[in-house]
C-alpha cells in the first residue's frame, strides 16, 4: 500500500509534542504516540446491539459497575475515546412476527431515552455535522441503524417514516431472507422462498433511502443482493459490521472482489469484532457445536416459557456465552488482519470499524472487551507502520466521508424531484 511508512506529516509531529507533555491519558499497553492519534481522532463504530439491553433488561448506559459484561457504557466509550456509535435497531424476527415495525419504534425510543438521561455525556445526532457537533462537546453521538429490511414491513411509508426519526442506515436484511432481498443467513435453505436477489420494490427502497440520505447497509446479505444493490445504489454504499472472506469464510464476510467493488463504489466496509467472522478456526468450532448449542437453547427457552417465564434476548444471550466461551478467544491480532486485509485489497479510504458490540455474546478477540479497548487497534495498526493520517480514516474518517456523500445524493436526488415537480 503506498500510503504507509511515510514520513510523520506536520500533524503527527505535533501530536508527538503534544504527546509528550502527557497530554493525552496514559494507558498500559499503550504508546503515547497511539494514545495522542487515537484521542485526536473522531472514532466512529457502525454497528453496536446496546438497544437490546436498554429495552430489554433497563440496562443504563451510565451505569458504572465493573462487573457489567455489556461492552459499552459511556465510562468505557470515554476510556476509548469513542465519538459516534450507530445503535443498531434490531428486530429479532421469530418472536416479533406480525409487529417488526412496532418493536423497531420500542428499540428506536430506548436510544432517544438514554440520551434523555444523559444529556451531559450523550447526544443524538443525524448528520456529519452533528457527529463533529458531538465531538466538540466531547459527548457520545448516538446514531441508529435498522438491522433488517423487514422492520419496513414493506412499506416505503414506513422507510420515510424511520428516517424522520432519525435512522440514518438500513441492513437490506439480517440473517432471514425477507420479502425483497436474500440474506446470506438462510440462502441455503431450500425451505425459504428467494429472489435471486433484490426484487424490483427492493431495488426502489434502495433508491428512495439514496433519495432520503438513509445509507444502504449491505452486511449481511446473499452475495447477487450485494451486486444488485451495488448496481442500483446511487450514493456510496456501508458494511456496516462486515468481515473478510479471504481470511475467514463465513457466507456474511465478504469476498476479495466485493471488497474492490465497494472501493470502486466510493464505499466502506467496517470490519465486525465477532471471533466467528475473524479466525477460521474460530468459524469451524463453532460450527462443528452449533447444532449441540441450538437444541440446548432451545430445551433452555422452552423451559422459561413452561415456566410462564417471558423469553428474552437476554436469556438467548445468556446460553450463547456459555457456549461460546467454550472455543478459545483467537489473538487480539486477527482483528487487525482484516483491517489490514481490507485496506490493501479495497484501498485505506474503505475500511473502518463495525464492533457488532453487544451483539456477539463476549466471543471477541482476546484484549478487545469493551470499547475501552479500541485505542489497542491505534497500537496495533502504528506498528504495522500505518500513518496517523491512515489510521484516522479508519477510525472514522472514511465513515464521515461516506455519510457526507450520502446526504449530498440526498441533497442532490431532491433538488432534481423538485425541479421536475415544477
Ligand atoms: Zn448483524
Amino acid at each position: 500500500m503506498q500510503t504507509l511508512r511515510r514520513r510523520p506529516s506536520a500533524i503527527f509531529s505535533a501530536l508527538l509534542i503534544l504527546a509528550s507533555t502527557q497530554a493525552f491519558t496514559q494507558t498500559p499497553g499503550i504508546s503515547p504516540q497511539a494514545r495522542a492519534i487515537h484521542d485526536s481522532a473522531i472514532v466512529i463504530d457502525t454497528h453496536a446491539d446496546t438497544p437490546q439491553r436498554f429495552l430489554e433488561q433497563n440496562f443504563d448506559i451510565g451505569s458504572t459497575d465493573p462487573k457489567d459484561i455489556g461492552n459499552i457504557s459511556l465510562d468505557k466509550a470515554r476510556a476509548g475515546n469513542l465519538g459516534a456509535e450507530f445503535f443498531s435497531i434490531w428486530v429479532e424476527p421469530e418472536p416479533n412476527q406480525g409487529h417488526f415495525a412496532q418493536h423497531t419504534l420500542d428499540l428506536i425510543d430506548s436510544v432517544y431515552q438514554q440520551a434523555a438521561q444523559h444529556p451531559d455525556r450523550m447526544m443524538m445526532a443525524f448528520s456529519v455535522d452533528d457527529i463533529e457537533r458531538a465531538h466538540q462537546q466531547q459527548k457520545l453521538a448516538a446514531l441508529m441503524g435498522i438491522e433488517g429490511g423487514h422492520s419496513i414491513e414493506n412499506d416505503i411509508h414506513l422507510l420515510r417514516d424511520f428516517y424522520r426519526l432519525g435512522v440514518r442506515y438500513m441492513t437490506l436484511s439480517w440473517s432471514n431472507t425477507n420479502e425483497w432481498a436474500d440474506s446470506s443467513g438462510d440462502i441455503d435453505n431450500p425451505k425459504i422462498p428467494h429472489h435471486n436477489g433484490l426484487t424490483d420494490f427492493g431495488k426502489q427502497v434502495v433508491l428512495e433511502m439514496n433519495r432520503l440520505g438513509m445509507m444502504v447497509d449491505i452486511s449481511h446479505v446473499a452475495d447477487k443482493t450485494f451486486w444488485d444493490a451495488i448496481a442500483t445504489t446511487k450514493a456510496p454504499v456501508i458494511a456496516s459490521h462486515s468481515s473478510a472472506r479471504a481470511l475467514c469464510n463465513a457466507p456474511r464476510n465478504m469476498t476479495d472482489d466485493m471488497l474492490r467493488a465497494v472501493a470502486k463504489n466510493g464505499g466502506v466496509v467496517d470490519v465486525n469484532f465477532f471471533s466467528g467472522f475473524l479466525d477460521q478456526n474460530y468459524w469451524n468450532a463453532a460450527e462443528a457445536q452449533k447444532n449441540e448449542q441450538e437444541a440446548a437453547t432451545r430445551a433452555y427457552l422452552d423451559k422459561l416459557k413452561a415456566e410462564g417465564k417471558p423469553v428474552t434476548f437476554a436469556d438467548e444471550d445468556r446460553i450463547t456465552r456459555e457456549w461460546m466461551a467454550k472455543i478459545p478467544r483467537p489473538p487480539f491480532s486477527v482483528l487487525v488482519d482484516h483491517i489490514d486485509h481490507i485496506a490493501k485489497v479495497a484501498g485505506i479510504d474503505h475500511v473502518g470499524l463495525g464492533s457488532d458490540f453487544d451483539g456477539v455474546s463476549g466471543a471477541t478477540p482476546a484484549g478487545m472487551d469493551s470499547a475501552a479497548d479500541l485505542p489497542k487497534i491505534t497500537q496495533a495498526l502504528l506498528d504495522r507502520g500505518y500513518s496517523a493520517e491512515d489510521i484516522y480514516k479508519i477510525l472514522g474518517g472514511n465513515v464521515i466521508r461516506v455519510f457526507r456523500e450520502v446526504e449530498r445524493v440526498s441533497h442532490e436526488m431532491q433538488a432534481q424531484r423538485t425541479l421536475s415537480d415544477n
